[in-house]
């Protein structure tokens, strides 16, 4: 079955990435996976040649497709344009046209790299931790919302936080499936002795847990969970929770590792349609330089194998080839350490390729 696979490497570094990436792609595609590759702009790039930062052509082209690679988007440029035509507005509405509710954010830190951890490596080598972060629901979406003025002239914002059923339904089927994949463990964050709508959460995976017996459920309070993560964080294997608790312990985890540009992300519809992007930015401060580290990417893309097209095969194979270029020494300069050898962008994904062929 033919693939149509959406490319948008956006902004910054975002370009220089997405193209290594993409000759892994090519040469998939040499050995006989079925795919079409289409590119379009997003971010400041979609304003640039469209005026917004979601140019119409390019939402027709995503949702056209069966999954979508993104590089990064945002540059100081933009930062002065109204805010509903800033490059991160491209990506919000990427999510809420597609409806991608599932983000999956993997924290793993090969054994090479355990040195750039500003932890023990002890602590973190060979960690491999899969957060399920919801993402188009909880605090950040939920109404009301807004400021308003007291009878006595004081201001007070407020937000509102509420999960329907079918949201943590939905989610925790996607965590639950994720875990019989893997290690067969999952941990449900909230804080279910405050919340009301963490009780709703806690009750819903519970239910859900019913039809995977295979998988250990356990429940964490979100302020244990942070504790827990710096602590000993190789006792989690797949962690479910809302979209806020996520944002926060995503990045967390993310900097367990120690290395910014080695972390790829997933982010899923309910047909494992998916855009599928590095975790960083579009790095501005090394943008066209030529050394922007493209593994996060190049690992993107092994997730959308795995999650999208249903290549756990191939996907195993590019994290396996960047893994012996890791041990063959070579590093960006963003990973870099005594005793590698330093290469640029370019040199790296080559690097992937050859170990690849
Ligand atoms: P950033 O992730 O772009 O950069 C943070 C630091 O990490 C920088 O020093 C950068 O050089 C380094 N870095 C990031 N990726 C790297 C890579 N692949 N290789 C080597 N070094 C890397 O975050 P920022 O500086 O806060 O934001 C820059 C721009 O990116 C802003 O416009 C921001 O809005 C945007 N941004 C976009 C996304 C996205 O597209 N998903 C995410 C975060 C930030």
């Amino acid at each position: 079955m033919s693939h149509k696979i959406a490319i948008l490497p956006g902004d910054g570094i975002g370009i220089e990435i997405v193209a290594e990436a993409v000759k892994v792609l090519e040469y998939l595609v040499a050995n006989g996976i079925d795919l079409e590759m289409v590119e379009a702009p997003i971010g400041g790039a979609g304003y640039d040649a469209a005026g917004k930062p979601l140019p119409d052509e390019t939402l027709e082209l995503v949702k056209a497709s069966d999954a979508i690679l993104l590089g990064a988007v945002g540059g100081p440029q933009y930062e002065s344009l109204p805010r509903e035509l800033r490059p991160e507005r491209g990506l919000l509405g990427l999510r809420s046209e597609l409806g991608l509710f599932a983000n999956l954010r993997p924290a793993i830190l090969y054994p090479q790299l355990a040195d750039a951890s500003s932890l023990k490596a002890e602590v973190v080598s060979g960690l491999d931790i899969m957060i399920v972060r919801e993402l188009t629901g909880g605090i950040y979406f939920g109404e009301p919302r807004g400021i308003r003025e007291l009878e006595n002239g004081e201001r007070e914002g407020f937000n509102t936080l509420v999960y329907s059923e079918h949201e943590v339904d939905r989610i925790c089927r996607v965590a639950f499936d994720i875990a019989m994949k893997r290690n067969k463990r999952l941990c449900s964050v909230d804080k279910a002795n405050v919340l009301e709508v963490s009780e709703l959460w806690r009750e819903m995976a519970e239910k859900v847990a019913q039809d995977y017996p295979e998988v250990e459920l356990s429940h964490m309070y979100v302020d244990n969970a942070a504790m827990q993560l710096v602590k000993w964080p190789k006792q989690f294997d797949v962690m479910v929770t809302k979209n806020m608790f996520g944002d926060i312990l995503s990045d967390a985890a993310a900097m367990l590792t120690g290395s910014i540009g080695m972390l790829p992300s997933a982010s899923l519809d309910a047909n494992s349609k998916g855009m599928y992007e590095p975790i960083h930015g579009s790095a501005p401060d090394i943008a066209g330089k030529g050394v922007a580290n493209p593994l996060a990417t190049i690992l993107s893309l092994a997730m959308m194998l795995r999650y999208s097209l249903d290549r756990a095969d191939l996907a195993e194979e590019i994290d396996a080839a960047v893994g012996k270029v890791l041990d063959k020494g070579l590093r960006t300069p963003d990973i870099m350490a005594a005793g590698c050898k330093e290469v640029g962008t370019v040199e790296m994904g080559e690097a992937v390729l050859a170990e690849l062929q």
